[in-house]
């Protein structure tokens, strides 16, 4: 049986506040008739959050944070905790894109404590994995992201996998204009499904959102869409704009 579809735009280092204030007005706009058969959030830099959320109001759109650290506390410049993203309103997080992964030195460890940190704060916690071309094209793919579900997912009850979504992103597909194909996406995420299945059985695997990332577009959101495992998309540059997101929304 499919799952309810989760389609989430990952803004990263795009949008002042008062574009973010803009833009979810635009969308709130498109999306006035819409059916709300999916679910739909946002991701804005911390600072066009409170605008994001403002602008939100009244429509299913969620907004959500990028990051999130791990401590309660503590010396950890730059960084901020989830009750403090809590306090603000904030009920959805990234956690462990491959940028922060290539940019800013997160590991499968650091994920799994910030996963484990914003669900105890009760944020639902969006964590990405995906393998880089080279891990795809030596034949490695399945170990590195057997690696990244085992390390990453350690210590997460089986009653926790339903609060929370995986994103699969293969990092080549990621800004570059090449999506995988339906098929091999389809196929990536049967494999993820499978791993989450051995570790906490079947029955709880079927309940897992697997978003599939990586240059999803208004035409081809469909195709993917339609695929037995793929449960919603993590959009990067098509949610830039409220055309380009609400016509992607609406294909799904
Ligand atoms: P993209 O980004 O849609 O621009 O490829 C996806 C992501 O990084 O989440």
């Amino acid at each position: 049986m499919k799952r309810r579809l989760f389609i989430a735009g990952n803004w990263k280092l795009n949008k002042t506040a008062a574009e973010t204030s803009q833009t979810v007005a635009d969308l709130k706009e498109k999306l006035a008739d819409f059916n709300g058969t999916l679910d739909v959030a946002l991701f804005p830099p911390f600072l066009s959050i409170a605008a994001g959320q403002a602008a939100a109001e009244g429509s299913p759109i969620g907004i959500g944070s990028q990051n999130v650290h791990f401590a309660e506390s503590g010396a950890y410049t730059g960084e901020l905790s989830a009750a403090m993203l809590k306090e603000a309103g904030i009920e959805l997080v990234i956690i462990g894109h491959s940028e922060r992964r290539q940019y800013f030195g997160e590991t499968n460890e650091t994920v799994n404590l910030r996963t484990k940190a914003s669900l105890a704060a009760g944020i639902k916690p969006f964590v990405c994995i995906g393998e880089t071309l080279q891990e795809r094209e030596s034949g490695n793919m399945e170990t590195v992201l057997k690696g990244q579900i085992v390390e990453g997912f350690a210590g997460i009850s089986a009653d926790q996998m339903t609060d929370l979504v995986v994103a699969y992103e293969p990092v080549w597909a990621i800004g570059t204009g090449v999506t995988a194909s339906p098929a091999q996406a389809q196929d990536t995420h049967a494999y993820i499904r499978s791993e989450f299945a051995a570790l906490y059985g079947q029955a709880v695997a079927d309940k897992v959102i697997i978003q599939y990332g990586g240059s999803v577009k208004a035409g081809n959101v469909a195709e993917l869409m339609s695929c037995e495992d793929i449960d919603g998309a993590l959009v990067g540059g098509a949610s830039l704009t409220a055309e380009d997101f609400s016509a992607l929304i609406l294909n799904a």
